[in-house]
């Protein structure tokens, strides 16, 4: 963040602390009037929305059902000019998104979204007890090759996820963040490589679901509860855990969420539902009523921090195992997704989804459903990287295939392991 971007936030996030404070039905009366304002614009201005002629009135939020729903993979399908309400403004970011659903996606956050995004992760910190200009260590995905970690200015460490753990943990101990996020599995293997304690104020993880076992493993190596966050590359973060450790808060500011069953009926506190999302602050890029591919049940009671608004209890996310590399070690299922997405990134459009699953025997197979024409290149780009994480005696094969069936939660399994599983210990 720049110094100059600073005086912009601080409104925006006050305002965003007051309407955390709403009652459940002060909240329900914003939605539905924002609801209506964001339906008329898309189907006003976005082409894949316009040919459906009137846009239905939204009284309450509950209106929105007749809107049809929206998967992740169908609205990918859709050129993104056709997604699109306007020209992107200056300053708009662009990145592609991996997708918790193993598909690829252009995504477009316009200034007026990354202001919003910029403020609520100011509420968040607050609500987590993590005071302002900390130091921070981050993981991201790629850097400079030979590089594992980077200080950006005087507060930030930027870690190359894809490094190796040795010499993440060496430049986490030499800048000595007060917070530490990252994905779950890395985190884990950066605790042990410490040569000495890590005193962080709050570790906070993202990018996929946290398992007990790999929440109890950062416990003991940090010495701090790990705090999750779930959210999609689409929206940015979704729903995070507070300080108490205990329900997912949402930003009800930035999107509408639903939970659905089969049928598209929501669901009940406490029921696992498909996660639908409707952008209320994204007129550029919106997206209405769009499964992310994720399942999720709303509270039945509130969070221990004694947040009114709906959160959710738990998340049924993107899962990955450990892999099981050769000798024996144990490798951050992560790293093969980092070694994926980079090739993926570099060939844009070459892979619509992908699953890694390890054999009991050791042998790793990468299936990918190609875009287009399937490529040798990248294919051998990526057999290669794998072999490299998993060592030399490790059979990998990347195969094209037509289809990726779900798992009956509905997730695509991107990463699982049959060799890891069997040297769990058994219950
Ligand atoms: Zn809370």
């Amino acid at each position: 963040m720049t110094g100059r971007s600073v005086p912009s936030h601080v409104p925006l996030w006050l305002a965003l602390e007051r309407s955390a404070r709403w009652s459940p039905e002060t909240l329900r009366r914003w939605h539905a009037a924002r609801l209506d304002e964001v339906i008329r614009h898309a189907y006003g201005n976005v082409p894949l929305y316009s040919p459906r002629g009137r846009p239905p009135a939204v009284h309450e939020p509950e209106d929105l059902a007749a809107v049809e729903v929206l998967d992740a993979a169908s609205v990918r399908a859709v050129p993104i000019e056709a997604r699109l309400a306007m020209e992107p403004p200056p300053g708009t970011d662009r990145s592609t998104t991996s997708g918790s659903t193993g598909a690829t996606a252009p995504v477009l956050h316009p200034p007026v979204l990354r202001r919003y995004l910029g403020a609520s992760l100011w509420r968040r910190d607050r609500a987590r007890g993590i005071r302002p200009l900390r130091r921070r260590a981050r993981m991201g995905v790629g850097g400079s090759p030979g590089e594992a970690a980077r200080v950006v200015g005087r507060r930030r460490l930027r870690l190359d996820a894809g490094a190796p753990p040795e010499a993440l943990a060496r430049a986490v101990e030499r800048f000595e963040p007060h917070v530490l996020i990252g994905y779950p599995h890395l985190l884990a293997e950066i605790a042990g490589h410490l040569e000495v304690p890590l005193r962080a104020q709050a570790v906070t993880c993202f990018g996929e679901q946290l398992d007990p076992a790999t929440r109890a493993e950062l416990r003991a190596g940090f010495g701090v509860e790990p705090l999750d966050s779930y959210g999609a590359n689409e929206f940015g973060p979704l729903a995070w855990q507070c300080r108490e450790v205990d329900a997912y808060h949402l930003n009800h500011e930035l999107v509408y969420v639903e939970l659905v069953d089969d049928q598209l009926r929501p669901v009940p506190p406490g029921v696992l539902g498909h996660v639908l999302v409707t952008d209320l602050v994204n007129g550029l890029l919106p997206h209405i009523r769009y499964r992310v591919g994720d399942l999720a049940a709303w509270s039945t009671r509130r969070c221990r921090c004694g947040h009114r608004l709906p959160t959710f209890e738990r998340i049924a996310g993107r899962q990955l195992d450990w892999l099981v590399g050769a000798g024996g070690a144990r490798i951050a299922p992560e790293r093969l997704w980092m070694d994926l997405l980079v090739p993926i990134e570099a060939m844009t459009g070459a892979v619509e989804r992908y699953r890694v699953h390890q054999h009991v025997g050791g042998d790793v197979q990468v299936s990918v459903v190609p875009r287009g024409a399937w490529d040798e290149v990248f294919a051998a780009s990526v057999r290669e990287a794998y072999q490299r994480e998993l060592g030399p005696e490790i059979v990998v094969r990347v195969v094209p295939v037509d289809h990726i069936s779900r798992l009956s939660s509905g997730k695509f399994p991107m990463v699982t392991s049959e060799a890891a599983r069997a040297l769990e210990p058994r219950a």
